[in-house]
């Protein structure tokens, strides 16, 4: 049995896995080491001599992710930004373009806003859930499409496939931040992409105890020069050296080998939590992909096997009302991140989105952002219920 022909679960639970051949520990020992004893000089055991170059908790992880996202190759990294900055580095240099999304992880923007603009590339927003946009956005010399889907914190929908098909057509590569829908929910690779990006801090940790990051490659992926992307990624995560540690490594894939279980339980939730916010005389208006309404309800219901565990609602009254409900809730905790066990609620404005304020980014201000968490459905609602039913 190859592993390719496993279901998700099988994969999550076993890929990279093998019980410890030493002693048969069944799962991955944490390998907190630096280097490693050579079988004479340049007798790599393993193909192991110093853990920024590799070390096996960390290869146990790569190779899991890897499996999940069908990638030809996976990496793991200190954070997603961390991930990100690689990618970022090995795959472009100064005078080319990139388009990123005008919805998108606040970090992720000053990213490419602050950073990688002072290196020599340049960027063009796009409106990720309109192809056209990208369309627009495309230069001679654009050599990267940057795509997070579902977007945060508005909950937009692009339509992978159709954006790989014009990165390509102009001989660009295209990246997805699949932080939000997680490997269970959607694979990009499939779809066209490059190159996938995660913030394992998220879902794939998936209990608020760990930061991490993570890169897939897309089996033959290669840049406008004909090198492999692959290739090119583990040369700069080896000589930028912003790798995942191995306890942190550990946790994350302690965290995968439940995403699918996890994931059904945030997608029940969430959607009786859309079923009630819609309900309340409370709130305007509903962001959530699996919502018949939403724009790009079809390309979700055709990428994603279901709609994720985020939500973002707007409220009567406006930014104050919308701030105060956020420190009203008990269960629902006042928190940045998402993807956790623990259902948390922010005001973007204010807080994951505020170093964006002013900018083409902007959000609006009476926006509540939840992540639903896999605790008991009704006290999720009673909570939110006796927040809204107060403050609205
Ligand atoms: C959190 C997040 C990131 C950044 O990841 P860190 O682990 O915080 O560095 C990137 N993209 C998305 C969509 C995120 O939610």
């Amino acid at each position: 049995m190859t592993l390719e022909h496993l279901g998700f679960s099988s994969r999550a639970i076993h890929a990279g896995q093998e019980p410890d051949p030493t002693t048969g520990a069944v799962v991955p020992p944490i390998h907190q080491v630096s280097t490693y004893k050579q079988d004479g000089v340049g007798g790599l055991r393993g193909g192991y001599e110093y853990s920024r170059s590799a070390n096996p908790t960390r290869a146990a992880l790569e190779e899991c992710i890897a499996a999940l996202e069908g990638g030809e190759r996976g990496f793991a990294f200190a954070s997603g930004l961390a991930g990100e900055d690689t990618v970022l580095r090995a795959l472009l240099s100064p005078g080319d373009h990139v388009v990123v999304p005008s919805d998108a992880y606040g970090g992720t923007y000053r990213l490419f806003n602050r950073v990688v603009r002072a290196w020599g590339v340049e960027h063009s927003i796009a409106k990720v859930a309109d192809v056209e946009s990208v369309l627009a956005a495309m230069r001679p010399e654009t050599r990267m499409v940057w795509v997070e889907t579902p977007t945060n914190p508005l909950l937009g929908i692009a339509d992978v496939a159709a954006i790989a098909e014009v990165a390509h057509a102009a001989g660009a590569l295209l990246v997805v931040d699949n932080t939000f829908a997680s490997p269970y929910l959607q694979n990009p690779i499939a779809l066209g992409a490059d190159v996938v990006v995660h913030s394992t801090t998220k879902y794939a940790g998936g209990h608020s105890d760990v930061v991490g990051g993570a890169v897939v490659v897309a089996p033959g992926a290669q840049t406008h020069d004909g090198e492999s992307v692959a290739e090119r990624v583990a040369f700069h995560q080896n000589s930028m050296g912003a790798v995942a540690g191995p306890f942190d490594a550990w946790l994350v894939l302690r965290g995968l080998k439940t995403l699918a279980v996890r994931m059904e339980r945030h997608c029940d939730n969430a959607e009786a939590v859309v079923d009630f916010l819609q309900s309340h005389p409370g709130v305007t208006s509903v962001h959530y992909p699996g919502l018949p309404d939403h724009p790009n309800h079809d390309v979700a219901a055709r990428q994603m096997k279901r709609f994720g565990g985020m939500v973002a609602f707007r409220v009567k009254g406006g930014e104050d009302v919308a701030a105060k409900v956020c420190g009203e809730t008990s269960l629902w905790t006042l928190g940045e991140s998402l993807g956790g066990v623990e259902s948390l609620i922010e005001h973007p404005g204010r807080m994951t989105h505020a170093s964006v304020a002013g900018t083409e980014l902007e959000v609006p201000a009476d926006l509540i952002r939840l992540s639903v968490g896999i605790e008991d459905v009704e006290d999720l609602v009673a909570d939110l219920r006796q927040a809204l039913d107060r403050l609205t």
